[in-house]
């Protein structure tokens, strides 16, 4: 069986390595270049898009900023899994929004903006400070500014109607105002659902954030007070989508009251843990659910940390010592901040993460691989 993945970076690489044994091969479109190329060894193949649509028999996505004739492409062969509606809803904050009111699954208080005075009525109705994003086109922290004053209201309009004006007429570009949430933690839910509409749903991570960059992922950790909301949020949205595939939802956790931050209409950063830390990893259960096979175990097998690898020229071998690491590169060109690769840790108990990841410390210099010996502090006070 043949899956193409719109998108050919490290994602499309995991989910290659993951069909493999499934006796799936994956071919990826490369939408930068407009090639298709093998996600593993990036050759390129004299095949166009329209010939790969053709001979997959599945289709699926990466990210969910994707040109939009090419969605209308792949829909129109019915063989794209999780479907044009779920992507766009992924990488559209005002469409993301409505899907939860829609869905009734509580997020930040928000304001749409496409004028001044809805900026200006966000600051009287939501209060300062203010988290404001553009809704399309951001990742990784980009296209947000914090307000925190008033006198910060005429930059941060300027810098916003510059991306408003720059929409298309068939694209337009608005921005989204959303209360500054004082939450206790960051937590995200990832999950598989089917064909058939079956649901598996691994455990909660607790995500760490560094600039607005994923940095470390801990799963296995005593969540059952929340484990429920998080659940009951993912299959309402994943059935309001019918979707297929993996999903990934991201959490404010305010004092055990969970909001939901972003939805991703793919496998996430935030579950590239469950490679180690579970039977069946995001990777496989995505591809599974896309060629129509039944859903791996998504419980827990090891208690796992993920560390990502930002703008490193490599891996130190170092880490290979402490035992149950794993290094996991995705063969890219180092660029500042640019995700490079991660490392999973996986361990017998808390206090065992707690010092495989001291142990760590040796080998990923804090100013690096930020939070890793403060993440061991916490875990060894939660035990
Ligand atoms: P991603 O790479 O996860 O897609 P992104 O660029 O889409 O990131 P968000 O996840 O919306 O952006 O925001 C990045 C980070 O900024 C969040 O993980 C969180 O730490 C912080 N943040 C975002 N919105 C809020 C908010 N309303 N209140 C407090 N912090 C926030
Ligand atoms: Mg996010």
């Amino acid at each position: 069986m043949t899956i193409l993945i719109l998108g050919a970076g490290q994602l499309a690489r995991m989910m290659s390595l993951a069909g493999a044994p499934l006796n799936l091969n994956v071919v990826a479109y490369d939408v930068g270049s407009q090639q298709i190329m093998h996600p593993l060894t990036g050759e390129v193949y004299k095949t166009t898009l329209e010939q790969a649509i053709e001979s997959a028999d599945a289709i699926t996505a990466e990210f969910e900023h994707i040109p939009d004739d090419v969605l209308t492409l792949c829909c129109n062969s019915n063989k794209f899994y999780p479907g044009k509606a779920a992507i766009k809803t992924g990488g559209d904050r005002s469409l993301e929004k409505a899907l939860l009111d829609k869905t009734q699954v509580a997020c930040a208080p928000y304001q749409l903006i496409t004028e001044k005075a809805h900026l200006e009525l966000a600051v009287k109705n939501l209060g300062k400070p203010l988290v404001i994003k553009t809704c399309q086109a951001g990742y990784d922290g980009k296209g947000q500014w914090r307000l925190k004053s008033d006198d910060q209201i005429a930059q941060i309009w300027s810098e916003m109607a510059e991306f408003i004006a720059s929409g298309a007429e068939d694209a337009p570009h608005s921005i989204i105002a959303e209360k500054m949430i004082p939450f206790d933690r960051e937590v995200s839910i990832i999950g598989a659902r089917d064909k058939q509409g079956n649901v598996a749903i691994y455990p909660i991570t607790e995500n760490e954030h560094t600039n607005g960059v994923l940095t470390l992922s801990i799963a296995g950790k005593n969540n059952q007070q929340i484990e429920q909301q998080a659940n009951d949020a993912f299959t309402k949205i994943a059935n309001e989508l019918n979707y297929v595939g993996v999903l990934a939802i991201e959490f404010f956790d305010v004092n055990g009251t969970l909001l939901v931050n972003e939805i991703a209409p793919r496998v996430h950063n935030s579950g590239h843990w469950t490679q180690q830390g579970c039977h069946c990893s995001q990777f496989e259960n995505h591809m599974r659910a896309v060629a129509g096979l039944p859903l791996g175990n998504t419980q827990l097998k090891h208690i796992t940390a993920m560390i990502n690898v930002l703008g490193q020229p490599s891996i130190p071998n170092g880490v290979l010592k402490t035992s149950d690491v794993t290094s996991h590169w995705y063969g890219k060109t180092a660029k500042p901040g640019r995700k490079m690769g991660h490392v999973n840790v996986s361990a017998e108990s808390i206090n065992d993460l707690a010092d495989k990841l001291g142990e760590l410390t040796d080998y990923l210099p804090e100013q690096d691989y930020p939070g890793i010996l403060k993440a061991a502090t916490n875990l060894m006070l939660c035990e």
